[in-house]
């Protein structure tokens, strides 16, 4: 942790977010309530409120002066969220409560090399945002592979093997907005806990399943990073002590059991070919003994480790996606299983559902990095990342 005090323009800047923050889990608010609630003096609330309208991130509802009920103006501001998945790249621009107005997609050729992806991305990036009508907070980009938060690079990208990807680097630079680049997952955790349905959780963990398995921790009503950024990486904690080499180094990982590759093989080797055009498709549509249960086994298999990172975390609401959990038989496996298998006091639940966010997902989370790091929870490493325009005149100094 940094040595860096607060100083007045600092302080402001944090008590800004903190409204922002208050009116975003309890609003609208009246200025009066606002004050209670952060303790700061009516009198700060009346600037920093007075200062937020002329911005237009707050807008002013019913009633007058200090009666007025205040919200956050959720389309003053645009986010462009971007999701690095393994195979394509999807853009969205998403406004401040989560709502997706516009989204698009391209194809990732591991053959052309990172440098292709990124200036496509730049350029879909250029085309999406000149569509806003209103200012844009920055750009939020969750990706897949093993991602360093805090200097925005892809360190590992092992769908098309490539390494150290200068990702944010080189979209802060193109773009001359801020840029957050986070791994994906951490980002759908963010989504749930400032957007979605459970905006008040301070503990809530997110599993997405897809080509790799992935989770994200939302503690104390913070994202947690851990020490190298790569906290929570559920895909990669151990489950046997050989089994097939995982894309890590490891072996007995996860990921090599409950990946849809790896369900997908397992059916494959069990029921025989499936549908070529839509594999996982076929096999969840299916209604033979021995499909259900290779299924229901792969969510027991998930269900365990949802227990052990409820024991380890003590989180008590696990949110999920990807298109595994999309069937009830699996995510029901999983539910059941992390029930039984959790450290909990009797009368105490695991409540475990689907993203509120359903395919959108990965987008909405890249736009909530941004939305995290520098608008409802800006902390010192924050200015990394730059500060949105609207903020500038209060950098601190
Ligand atoms: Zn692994």
């Amino acid at each position: 942790m940094a040595f860096v005090g607060h100083n007045v323009s600092r302080t402001k800047w944090l008590n800004r977010a903190l409204v922002l923050e208050c009116l975003r889990r309890e609003g609208p608010m009246r200025r009066v309530e606002i004050s209670r609630m952060t303790r700061l003096t009516q009198a700060t609330i009346t600037n920093l409120t007075a200062e937020l309208l002329v911005e237009g991130l707050v807008r002013q509802e019913k009633g007058r002066g200090r009666g007025a009920l205040l919200d956050i103006n959720e389309d003053a501001r645009t986010i462009l969220g971007v999701h690095v998945r393994s195979e394509r790249v999807e853009l969205a621009l998403v406004n401040m409560t989560g709502g997706v107005h516009e989204d698009s997609g391209f194809l990732i050729d591991p053959k052309a090399g990172p440098e292709a992806m990124i200036s496509n991305l730049i350029v879909e990036a250029r085309r999406m945002l000149s569509k806003s009508r209103v200012p844009s907070l920055g750009v939020g980009v969750g990706s897949a592979g093993h991602v360093r938060a805090e200097s925005g690079e892809i360190a590992r990208f092992p769908y098309a093997g490539w390494e150290r990807v200068p990702l944010g680097a080189s979209l802060r630079e193109s773009l001359e907005l801020p840029v957050v680049v986070d791994h994906n997952v951490r980002g759908m955790a963010a989504a749930e806990n400032l957007v979605g349905e459970d905006r008040d959780a301070s503990d809530l963990m997110f599993l997405y399943v897809g080509r790799g398995v992935g989770s994200g921790v939302i503690l104390d009503g913070n994202l947690f990073r851990g020490s190298t950024g790569a906290a929570a990486e559920i895909g990669h904690t151990n489950v046997t002590e050989s089994g097939p080499l995982c894309w890590c180094g490891n072996r007995g990982c996860l990921e090599m059991y409950t990946s849809e590759p790896a369900v997908l093989g397992r059916a494959e080797e069990l029921l025989g070919p499936l549908d070529d055009g839509d594999p996982l498709g076929d096999l969840l549509g299916r209604e033979d003994g021995r499909s259900r249960g290779l299924l229901r086994d792969a969510g027991e298999q998930l269900g365990l480790a949802v227990a052990n990172a409820v024991d380890l975390f003590n989180v008590r609401r696990v949110v999920v996606g990807g298109r595994l959990l999309s069937s009830d038989l699996v995510l029901n496996a999983v539910e059941s299983t992390a029930n039984h298998r959790s450290f909990l006091l009797p009368g105490e639940t695991v409540r475990i559902r689907r993203t509120s966010f359903g395919s959108s997902v990965g987008v909405v989370g890249g736009a909530a990095l941004v939305l995290d790091r520098l608008l409802f929870h800006p902390r010192l490493g924050s200015e990394a990342q730059g500060r949105p325009a609207a903020a500038r005149d209060l950098q601190p100094g």
